[in-house]
């Protein structure tokens, strides 16, 4: 807590003119372009690894990154995505997973059912990768089983967002598109899922230009 304390000493001493600026302006209104569901892990930090600033993104977290479907009974999901559709009509949504994901292992491994029900009740939007991936659906076979089922469970949530049927409508009219990521920790690489290849592609210049294209 002291670093966080600290911190915030230090942002207060350190906002720049422009700084200031944008926040005055941001206090007026959000309108960013994009919802972005990542999982609560501490080390998957957008703002960092997309360079992206205050009022750019609109964020979802939770463990494992899952999206409850559309016939469930989870409100602070989907209230999420209800409130980035008709609020701020964002025009992409990135479900984006990561490496070394807790909530993998634990959907691998199970819950203590008897300090974290919660937990194990709120991984049951995983099961259905988890039953890919043990039935032998791999994206990359080099990857521990852990990675596996985390880039699996990227494109189930896909799958899940898109139970909604406001999605779909929007997805039909060309007005918005769901992608998926997957951040790779130890190397600080952002993948992009590219459906024709089935594999997650390393987001550099040219694969950037390529998701661009697509707009
Ligand atoms: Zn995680």
């Amino acid at each position: 807590m002291k670093k966080l304390i600290q911190g915030i000493v230090d942002f207060r001493k350190g906002l720049t003119e422009e700084s200031r600026e944008l926040f005055a302006k941001l206090a007026l209104g959000q309108k960013p372009d994009t919802l972005f569901i990542a999982c609560s892990d501490s080390r998957v930090v957008p703002n960092l690894f997309a360079s992206t600033n205050p009022g750019d993104l609109f964020v979802l977290r939770n463990i494992g990154n899952l999206v409850p479907p559309q016939n469930s009974n989870d409100d602070s999901a989907s209230a999420v995505v209800e409130f980035s559709i008709f609020s701020l009509q964002v025009s992409d949504i990135i479900i984006c997973g990561h490496s070394e994901c807790g909530a993998m292992q634990a959907l691998l491994h199970g819950v203590d059912s008897n300090c974290c029900s919660h937990l194990e009740s709120w991984l049951k939007y995983g099961k259905e990768a988890l039953t890919k991936v043990r039935k032998g659906v791999k994206i990359n076979p080099g990857l521990s089983e852990h990675n596996q089922l985390s880039q699996v469970n990227v494109l189930q949530q896909m799958e899940h967002i898109k139970s909604y049927p406001f999605i779909q409508e929007r997805i039909a009219k060309k007005e918005l598109r769901v992608h998926g990521w997957w951040f790779d920790i130890a190397h600080a690489d952002v993948y992009c899922y590219e459906q024709e290849l089935n594999q997650f592609v390393l987001i550099d210049e040219s694969e950037a230009e390529h998701i661009l294209e697509g707009k």
